[in-house]
């Protein structure tokens, strides 16, 4: 039985066809994943619509242009593996992407596959609520719009709402205040003063460029960062042809690894190999650059001994080029493991401390007292400033999903049923909400993979799932309340045995005032959790209750 579409047919010119108010799925974001949902449930004759909130397609990657802002995973990996003859023609200009490069790839993406016709832009979601009655959801949005859908996938991104720091005064500054993840595009910084609040990935890539436009740049640090050069460079045609060539192991490799990378870690403990055979590995980490280092020996995030090796042979990087050996004390970590944080990934940020227009204030030492209109008073002065930076991060993982009002069976709010942290089976459905898969969300790898593969392995599950339910007969899938417990249980298990929990990090929500601190990634692995939800599918759906059309009430 196919699940069609009922709404009454209308003629319209193939022109400008006039959108569907009852389809199939309706999909919510038009990023990474949003894009590869639509082509692959609308290929298998599904009814699709795309409600993005942005002017532009892109997520993530049209609103974070700061300066600098590049893709910490290896471009010829951060793509689509979905098709073929898609990875042969696309070029990748360097290792690792620039923001305006990945957009331009994902209007590639979205012309190749004539993808925009089903998307409405500028068009928020703002409220969605499932009618056990038709086993379907009612889609509203700030438009005003209403659309009726038998299943519904939220592709909202994990990393998505800015966290806007709650400092006093932050209205009263005269000047320009930019968050990084939704940069204007008319921010003049030459010859500027400016301020950066916030030393993750966001301000760890921006601050290097910046120093070079601005004035004088006042970085204000909370907490010292771990952070590796990515050692990009161009890519030249014969590199391109090689990765092209390879494309098959290459992904092979990454679909079975534990974060969705191709490259292997060490095979025996950091604890077990000779201070050389150690030292050569970091320095071979430390050489193909970025967050991998912190997967060099499999037992770096497990083991306290093994991590502080990894740490010491980074502080000695660190301590080897920045001049000042008082500054390089502060930008040190003292507080987690290296690795329990996102590595950031830099270019050239550490060398940065060495200009004389580039000043560390150190907040846990002068905190911020407040923001004036002429800049930002700490505790000994007040530091004058044209534009600030909020490189603050975001509420991660759960920020987006909060923004829509999704009410389940029973009028449930999604809010109320994860008022203590969210609670998902294998991350792409919640007990009490029919039909509604989650990409990329609490409870499954998510941000501790490759996005762009991870996208694509839970669009391809949640497509089979649906043409599974349509051979079989079923209108709704809805996971068990004991499989969700289970599952919660199994992940918060799998993290305490990592060393992941000891760091303040935004993977726990501790970096938002009031979220619950649970450990929202799944730490298990990439492949382990691939093996895992195809042997739950191969199962029949196993955890999952699979309504029949005539039990429907
Ligand atoms: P983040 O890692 O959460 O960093 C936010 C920074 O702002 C932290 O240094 C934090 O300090 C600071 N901060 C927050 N509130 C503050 C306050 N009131 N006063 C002073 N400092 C404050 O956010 P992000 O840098 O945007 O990165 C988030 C994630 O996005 C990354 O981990 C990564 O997964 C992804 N990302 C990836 C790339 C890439 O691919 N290259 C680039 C950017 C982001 P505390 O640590 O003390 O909280």
């Amino acid at each position: 039985m196919r699940i069609s579409d009922t709404s009454p047919t209308t003629p319209s010119s193939p022109a400008s066809p006039r959108p569907r108010d009852h389809v199939d799925v309706v999909v919510v974001g038009a990023g990474i994943a949003g894009l590869y949902a639509l082509h692959r449930l609308r290929s298998d004759g599904w009814s699709v619509r795309v409600f993005e909130a942005g002017p532009d397609i892109g997520g993530v990657w049209f609103w974070n242009r700061y300066p600098g802002a590049r893709c910490d995973v290896e471009s010829v990996d951060y793509s689509y593996s979905f098709d073929t003859a898609l990875q042969q023609e696309w070029d990748w200009s360097e290792k690792y992407a620039t923001q305006p490069e990945i957009l331009r790839y994902l209007h590639h993406v979205a012309d190749r596959f004539d993808l925009r016709r089903d998307i409405t832009l500028d068009t928020r979601v703002v409220d969605m609520s499932f009618d056990e009655s038709s086993s379907s959801w009612t889609v509203r949005t700030d438009r005003g719009e209403e659309v009726t859908s038998r299943f519904c996938v939220l592709a909202v991104g994990p990393l998505s709402s800015a966290n806007i720091p709650e400092i006093p005064g932050l209205d009263s500054f005269s000047g320009q205040i930019v968050h990084t993840s939704s940069w204007p595009e008319d921010v003049d910084l030459t010859g500027r003063r400016v301020g950066v609040i916030g030393t993750g990935s966001s301000g760890i890539q921006a601050i290097p460029h910046i120093a070079r436009e601005a004035g004088d740049l006042y970085v204000f640090q909370r907490t010292a960062n771990f952070s590796i050069p990515a050692g990009n460079r161009p890519l030249d045609a014969q590199t391109r042809a090689q990765y092209k060539r390879s494309y098959d192991e290459r992904r092979r490799l990454s679909m079975e690894s534990g974060g969705g990378s191709p490259h292997r870690p060490h095979p025996e403990s950091a604890l077990a190999v000779t201070d050389d055979e150690r030292r050569i590995a970091y320095e071979k980490r430390w050489q193909l650059g970025g967050v991998l280092f912190s997967k060099t020996f499999p037992d770096q995030l497990t083991d306290r001994a093994a991590n502080d090796t990894a740490r010491s042979f980074w502080e000695q990087k660190i301590r080897a080029v920045v001049d000042d050996p008082a500054v390089a004390e502060r930008l040190i970590p003292g507080d987690h493991p290296i690795g329990a944080k996102r590595i950031c990934t830099d270019d050239n940020y550490f060398e940065t401390y060495n200009r004389a227009n580039v000043h560390l204030v150190d907040v846990r030492q002068s905190p911020i007292d407040c923001v004036v209109a002429e800049g930002i008073r700490t505790a000994g002065e007040t530091i004058g400033l044209d534009v600030i930076v909020l490189a603050t991060g975001f509420d991660a993982m759960t920020g987006s999903i909060d923004r829509i009002n999704i009410v389940g069976r029973d009028g449930q709010t999604l809010k109320q049923a994860w008022s203590a942290g969210p609670r998902t089976y294998l991350g792409l459905g919640v007990d009490g909400f029919p039909n509604l898969f989650n990409i990329a969300g609490p409870g499954s790898p998510s941000v501790l993979a490759n996005m762009v593969l991870h996208a694509e392995l839970h669009v391809d599950w949640v497509a089979d799932a649906i043409g599974h339910l349509d051979a079989a007969g079923r209108r709704s899938i809805e996971a068990t309340t004991e499989a969700v417990d289970a599952w919660v249980a199994d992940c918060a298990d799998r993290a305490d045995n990592t060393l992941m929990p000891q760091a303040n990090s935004w993977y726990l929500g501790a970096n938002v005032p009031g979220r619950p601190r649970v450990f929202m990634p799944f730490v298990g692995g990439f492949g382990v959790y691939r093996e895992i939800i195809a042997d739950v599918a191969a199962d029949g759906y196993r955890g999952f209750a699979l309504m029949p059309a005539e039990e429907l009430t």
